[in-house]
């Protein structure tokens, strides 16, 4: 009986001994849980956190909090611990060598600000480009713009000494294309939307027709050629007949003009008139707005000059409403590079032509600050 007793006693204290060495086995682990779980508490993402317990990095991190360069230095391996102060102040950005190009621009020489700049106004590709690029002096100036490209930074610079104009209607004229002569080199466009730009940098492939031509009918029409696309059709269909609630009568004296259309009339006028007249006032073939189906140089069927029209005064207060602009203003030349044409609208839909309409802008200047996509 005694003996028995003793050998539970034996067993019963084996069993607390194995209790013991099985929580003191679980302690490291735990203590392990416990510190990753004071990073997820902070947003750092699960590989963040095994590379900043792997550095010893715990206490430095749960100073700052949660940071979203720091998350990912830990997280791409990338972090040193000598950049510490500039991270805390350069946003992240999803670029392939987010981190190498901002060691590198730090260790040129760049400001926190600077290379902030730097890496939001360019791609992964253009950073890259722009670190074997002497260091920039004024680099801020034009970054600071937000529709400034990191990749036309040269080119801002060299039209700056040029025309000597402020900051931004440099960054604003540069990115339209002022800073080369029209038609050379042009960005060749692909896609096509109500919201193309077509003009003297922008060109139209010589087989592009827009989709859904539809035929402009009479009375709305000066002859039975004109096609518009048909948002723009119906646009200006609704258009006229409001218009003529009020006696007004406007008709499309010229739409859609294909390619070889547009080159006809070029190269007509410039026999004509010679090649300082058609470089003002004739477009040549691909850059015409004519070439998309949503410009329309408008008529009033009772008067020959547009502008001394009672049609003309009725368009300038209400072509927005139906999503139309008067294209080229007067003294707007030097952004849209044609002289003004009172008679050439541009179907854009109601919400960017009340845009225009409402802040006297015009469309290049509207496309360079708001729609252009890298
Ligand atoms: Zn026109």
């Amino acid at each position: 009986m005694k003996k028995k007793l003793k050998l539970k006693k034996i067993y019963k204290n084996l069993l607390k001994i194995i209790v013991l060495l099985a929580v003191i086995a679980c302690i490291p682990f735990g203590y392990r849980m416990y510190l990753e779980n004071q990073l997820l508490k902070l947003k750092y993402s699960k590989e963040a956190t095994v590379e900043i317990l792997k550095q010893k990095e715990l206490e430095t991190v749960k100073k700052i909090g949660y940071n979203e360069t720091i998350d990912k230095a830990f997280s791409r391996k990338e972090f040193q611990k000598k950049y510490l102060e500039s991270y805390l102040e350069i946003p992240f950005v999803e670029h392939e060598d987010y981190f190498e190009n901002v060691h590198q621009l730090l260790d040129l020489g760049y400001s926190e600000i600077e290379v902030s700049l730097i890496i939001t106004h360019g791609s992964n590709d253009e950073v890259k480009k722009f670190l074997t690029h002497e260091k920039a002096e004024d680099i801020k100036a034009f970054l600071s713009i937000d529709f400034a490209k990191l990749e036309n930074y040269d080119r801002y610079v060299n039209y700056q000494i040029e025309e000597r104009k402020d900051e931004e209607e440099t960054v604003l004229l540069v990115n339209i294309g002022f800073d080369r002569p029209f038609y050379e080199n042009p960005t060749i466009i692909n896609s096509y939307s109500t919201t193309i730009l077509v003009n003297k940098f922008n060109q139209l492939k010589e087989d592009f027709i827009p989709p859904d031509l539809v035929s402009v009918e009479s009375p709305y029409a000066v002859d039975d050629d004109q096609k518009l696309q048909k948002v723009a059709y119906d646009a200006f269909i609704k258009m006229a007949k409001d218009a003529l609630k009020e006696d007004l009568h406007l008709m499309v004296n010229s739409g859609y003009r294909s390619f070889t259309d547009q080159a006809g009339t070029y190269q007509f006028y410039e026999e004509l008139y010679g090649t300082n007249y058609v470089n003002r006032f004739v477009t040549k073939a691909g850059f015409s707005e004519h070439q998309t189906g949503l410009a329309i140089d408008v008529k009033a069927r009772d008067v020959n000059v547009f502008k001394t029209s009672k049609e003309y005064a009725w368009m300038m207060e209400n072509a927005h409403l139906y999503g139309f602009v008067l294209r080229y203003k007067e003294n707007k030349e030097h952004i849209t590079g044609c002289a003004s044409e009172p008679w050439h609208y541009r179907y854009l839909g109601v919400e960017i032509a009340t845009y225009l309409y409402e802040n006297n802008m015009t469309y290049e200047e509207y496309y360079v600050r708001f729609l252009e996509v890298k």
